[in-house]
């Protein structure tokens, strides 16, 4: 279970993993970096390597070289988080999540994926509505592709 403190904390870890794309930290640097003590940010990283959001690998530790087990975001940046939040929707033949489970699921930061779902409502492309998130079962504000409404 995911508790609020541990969200905000995976928020920050992957706000310091998102700076560094492409590179790999071991727990300890990334504590450091998240400015987290190391405890919270094992717990912090279980669900998000749950997730699969992280590359976890063996390997040099970017910011202490030590060779060991570390952690990092890609670095295919390039697709924009509004392509990845309709991908996110349109997975198992389209689903409505909640703007928090959209943000854990992609490990954006909250405010760019508030910015993209301002563009994406405006283009149409996604709609909201309230009932229960697909993946955190909340009774929430949901997000939902349009043509998987009223279905
Ligand atoms: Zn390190
Ligand atoms: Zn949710």
């Amino acid at each position: 279970m995911l508790t609020s403190r541990m969200a905000s904390d995976v928020e920050q870890i992957t706000t310091f993993l998102r700076a560094h794309p492409g590179k790999n930290f071991c727990s300890p640097c990334i504590a450091a970096g998240a400015q987290l003590t190391l405890m919270r940010v094992r717990d912090a990283l279980r669900p998000l390597g749950h997730e699969a959001v992280l590359n976890e690998t063996v390997g040099a530790c970017r910011m202490c070289k030590r060779y060991t087990f570390v952690r990092g975001l890609t670095a295919d940046t390039e697709q924009s988080p509004d392509d990845r939040i309709v991908e996110l929707l349109s997975d198992d033949g389209g689903r409505r999540l909640c703007q928090t489970c959209i943000t854990r699921g992609l490990a954006l930061s909250m405010h760019v994926v508030q910015k993209a779902i301002w563009r994406l409502r405006a283009s149409a492309i996604v709609s909201i509505d309230v009932g229960a998130c697909a993946s955190c079962q909340l009774p929430r504000v949901l997000l939902g592709r349009n043509n998987t409404f009223g279905r």
